[in-house]
């Protein structure tokens, strides 16, 4: 059980989910590098038990405080000497404690902030997939990643790019980012044709294999614009130097674009486990199972502007940049919101950017210095959009 020298201890977070069974597997291919230390899960402690029997790691934590007891004896049944755990302030002191040198922070939403302020504060290498954190509070993870001395690799495919591209030259020397967008399952629709949208339309992404809430982000475009909002906090660039193509072959992930002309860019085939083997391994590249790109086979790259009439988030998250303070962190509140009620049935496709234009009309941007400041802009911006919604199904007896 004793970990050799040198073994790289990773902490899984979001294991259950999507990025987090990339992670899983990159990490499954090197046993004498690295290993899975702590995973940690929302609620599906099924899930979670089923990994710990195959990953082994030290701990486990459920968010859920009522799976901690299925948890332990699930655990205990399986003959695993994996310790349970359960709730945000257990999850944040493994984060920040020796259980782990490396975190992968793939919690979807603000649930993820916690996690990965305790990683950013705690000098952890931080492989960030949860780019909701940086959109609500990225001024204060960033200073929290400097003055630790933590190290973060971006996991998200463009801001990985990216990363990857900087290495060639000092960001001074960089006039302009492109991020690369799918376009999403409904490129080229009209809204009258968007209004029609189900939810099992939206989470059928067209190239990338993801949870249901970026899907639906990628569907409306709102993944492009908290990804400008991520990239501008992660590379320092304002957000007019972020610029975004629909690349509907989603093999070039983004381009960096020198002041002299030069144009890099990072292609590869839509899988994330490239990203995550690039964290996992930095500066060294391992082998992350993924195939190379057969050009020939590929046949066309193609570009085309973003159509922000039919796809008006983007537009929204790129004022919230600019009015800065807390609108970011209204805008991703309201978003979180409006797409779990989308998902709920509860509202329609278009009632997405309405209900965040709504919202960011409602509470104009104020100074956000402090985490309070912003973790009570994110309470009342969930507050307000929910009180902008459909009232809920009953759930009473029907008479009728
Ligand atoms: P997912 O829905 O597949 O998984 C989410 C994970 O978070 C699950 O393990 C779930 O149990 C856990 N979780 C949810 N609420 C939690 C809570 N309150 N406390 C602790 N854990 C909780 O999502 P995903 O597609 O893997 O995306 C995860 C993050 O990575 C998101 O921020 C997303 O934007 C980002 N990301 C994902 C992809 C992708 O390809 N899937 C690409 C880029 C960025
Ligand atoms: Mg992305």
């Amino acid at each position: 059980m004793t970990p050799a020298a040198g073994l790289r201890q990773v902490a899984v977070l979001g294991a259950t989910g999507s990025i987090g069974a990339s992670a899983l597997d990159v990490i499954a291919r090197y046993p004498q590098r690295m290993r899975a230390s702590v995973l940690a899960a929302g609620s599906n402690t099924g899930a979670l038990l089923a990994l710990c029997a195959a990953h082994r790691p030290d701990h486990a934590v459920i968010a859920d405080p009522a799976g901690l007891a299925p948890l332990r004896d699930g655990l205990r049944a399986a003959g695993l000497a994996t310790r349970a755990h359960a709730g945000d302030e257990a999850l944040e002191a493994l984060v920040a404690g020796p259980a782990c040198d490396t975190v992968v922070a793939a919690i979807v939403g603000a649930a993820g902030l916690g996690s990965t302020l305790a990683a950013a504060r705690a000098g952890k290498r931080l492989l960030l997939a949860n780019k909701e954190s940086l959109v609500l509070a990225g001024e204060l993870v960033i200073a929290a990643a400097r003055a630790s001395g933590a190290e973060i690799v971006p996991i998200d495919s463009e801001h990985s790019a990216v990363f990857q591209c900087l290495r060639s030259c000092r960001a001074e020397g960089v006039r302009r980012l492109v991020l690369t967008a799918s376009g999403g399952p409904f490129r080229g629709w009209d809204s009258a044709r968007l209004a029609t949208v189900t939810p099992a339309q939206a989470v059928a992404h067209p190239k990338w294999s993801m949870g249901p809430k970026i899907s639906v982000d990628s569907a409306t475009l709102m993944n492009k614009g908290l990804e400008v909002i991520e990239a501008h906090h992660l590379f320092g660039l304002a957000g007019d130097r972020i610029d975004v193509l629909v690349h509907p072959q989603s093999l070039v992930h983004a381009l960096v674009e020198y002041v002299d002309g030069s144009t890099l860019a990072q292609l590869g085939l839509p899988d994330m486990r490239t990203a995550l083997a690039v964290g996992l391994g930095w500066p060294e590249r391992i082998d992350s199972g993924v195939a190379g790109l057969d050009l020939l086979a590929e046949g066309r790259l193609e570009f085309e502007a973003p159509d922000l009439a039919a796809f008006p988030c983007l537009r929204l998250a790129r004022e919230a940049l600019v009015a800065g303070g807390t609108a970011p962190a209204v805008l991703n509140a309201a978003n979180e919101e409006a797409v779990s009620a989308f998902l709920q049935g509860r509202i329609g496709f278009l009632g997405i950017p309405a209900l965040v234009e709504d919202t960011l009309a409602a509470l104009p941007a104020a100074p956000a210095g402090s985490l309070e400041a912003l973790l009570a802009a994110d309470a009342e911006a969930r507050r307000f959009a929910r009180q902008h919604l459909p009232p809920m199904p009953s759930a009473g007896i029907r008479t009728a």
